[in-house]
């Protein structure tokens, strides 16, 4: 039987029917991954005795009446998430090696809901990047198309549940990386309220943007990952003192059945007309349910950009101290001096794109220049949260497309860093406000490639974006797969 495109939920009735154990579907995923992995390069390390047994101990609870919320489910996790005897490298020769020495809280909860994990995946070094080009490990591909990207920074987060190799996947969002992958992907990709989802275990980019989500085939799927992993945790002081909703039990019978969709039209100027004509028939659907389309204005979107682009590198600057040769990772052979030790270090440890940031950063954040450049950004930052604040007097959720284009060729924009920067311009202004987003596939260009919608819900707004997102799917029907996950690439 071929379990790689089935959802959480499909996986679960099997188990509950006794169609199939854990270990066959395991045994089966780890399968699929040695057979196409050589083309993806989505995963970095795969564990099978492992895997295995972490299945085969679930085999044996087969029988229970209770079946936890996530029994025999494959997950493959981002290799910036610490999980105990794996590594994690984050992407970057720097970390090459290293051996986490404890669990992130998000994968801990998987874990003893009864998640199986079954590899861990590329991305680009240190999450920066939006096409996985920036990997210490090489580039990942897209299962739709071999030669272009998964989008990033969590491309092989994306690109094994769309090849069908592995049923969800983790993956960090700082500026767009759950939600632009999952949509070149094909799949649903949310990234929680900052604060919904503890960061402990997470290799630091941006401490002020960074959550944890999850990627799948369904909206459903992404609601039960949610409710399993969110909420407080006493080893992260970000993470929020909230109640976390049993979000799937509420699709079962959702609150509100019509929304109110905010558009703001000059923020979507120049996307790519295939993606502007999929966008526009996803509001078409709304409309059909019930829902109201408004006009609202979000006028500091513009400088999201920017302003991301200064705070982010700030945070990343003084996150990334740590890889100096001494502390962790990887140490030059050639140094004479202690000087030389970190310099050479960490020059030869990190990549083009990090090194790029971290001196942004630490520009930014120099004496003389912070008022100018740190201080001034996060008064923008401020502007933008309150534009989206606004915004929500008039309207449910705001929306956009994902990404202005489809997944793009390997190496078209890796020559013009700001081109690269423009993939993340929906994505960038939810993080900076702190907002959940979820990105859900809703069409595909005239190359076959998908196409996302982004919805922006309130803060701590997950459940009505699962509702309505779900609400979407059911009238948008199946959503087909890669041909990869037909058996075909
Ligand atoms: N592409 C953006 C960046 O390079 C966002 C990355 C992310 O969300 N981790 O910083």
């Amino acid at each position: 039987m071929e379990f790689g495109t089935l959802s959480i939920q499909q996986l679960l009735s099997g188990y509950q029917k006794k169609e199939f154990k854990p270990s066959e579907v395991a045994a089966s995923f780890l399968k699929n991954i040695s057979d196409k992995n050589e083309k993806l390069n989505a995963f970095l390390q795969v564990r099978p005795d492992e895997t295995l047994s972490q299945a085969r101990a679930l085999d044996e609870k087969m029988s229970q009446v209770e079946m936890l919320p996530l029994f025999g489910i494959p997950v493959a996790i981002k290799d910036n998430f610490l999980v105990q005897g794996w590594q994690a490298t984050a992407g970057s020769k720097v970390l090459s090696g290293y051996l986490s020495p404890y669990t992130a809280t998000s994968v801990e909860r998987l874990q003893s809901m009864g998640a199986v994990i079954v590899g861990k995946v590329n991305c680009d070094e240190f999450a920066m990047g939006s096409s996985n080009e920036n990997s210490a490990f090489g580039p990942v591909r897209n299962p739709w198309a071999l030669d272009r990207v998964p989008g990033g920074s969590s491309g092989g987060s994306s690109a094994a549940v769309a090849a069908g190799l592995a049923t969800v996947s983790l993956g960090t969002d700082t500026g767009g990386s759950i939600r632009q992958p999952a949509s070149l992907c094909g799949l649903v990709g949310l990234k929680p309220s900052y604060g919904r989802v503890s960061r402990y275990g997470i290799v630091s980019y941006a401490s002020s943007l960074d959550q944890v989500g999850p990627f799948s085939r369904t909206v459903w799927d992404s609601a039960r990952v949610l409710e399993v992993m969110a909420g407080h945790d006493g080893m992260d002081a970000t993470s929020a003192k909230r109640a976390v909703p049993r979000f799937t039990e509420e699709l079962k019978a959702p609150a509100k059945k019509a929304f109110t969709l905010g558009v703001s039209r000059s923020w979507l100027e120049g996307v790519d007309p295939d993606v502007a004509k999929a966008f526009d028939s996803a509001i078409e659907f709304f409309k059909k349910m019930g829902g109201k389309v408004v006009e609202i204005d979000l006028p500091h979107t513009k400088y999201a950009l920017s302003t991301y682009y200064l705070i982010a590198p700030s945070e990343a600057s003084s996150n990334l101290a740590r890889y100096d040769g001494v502390h962790y990772g990887y140490r030059t052979q050639s140094a004479k001096t202690s000087e030389e030790l970190y310099s050479k270090s960490r020059g030869e440890g990190i990549g083009r794109e990090v090194k790029l940031r971290i001196m942004l950063g630490t520009y930014a954040l120099s004496a003389g220049y912070y008022d100018a450049f740190y201080l001034k950004a996060n008064q923008v930052r401020r502007k933008i949260q309150e534009d989206f604040e606004k915004a929500f007097t008039q309207c449910d959720f705001v929306v956009s497309p994902t990404s202005p284009s489809t997944a793009f060729k390997l190496g078209e924009k890796t020559d013009d860093p700001l081109k690269m920067y423009l993939s993340d311009i929906f994505t960038l202004p939810v993080n900076l406000a702190g907002l959940p987003g979820l990105s859900v596939p809703c069409g595909l260009d005239s190359n076959n490639l998908p196409i996302g919608f982004q919805m922006i819900g309130k803060p701590f707004g997950e459940s009505e974006l699962f509702a309505a997102a779900h609400q979407y799917e059911q009238i948008r029907g199946e959503f087909p797969v890669a041909d990869m996950a037909k058996g075909r690439g």
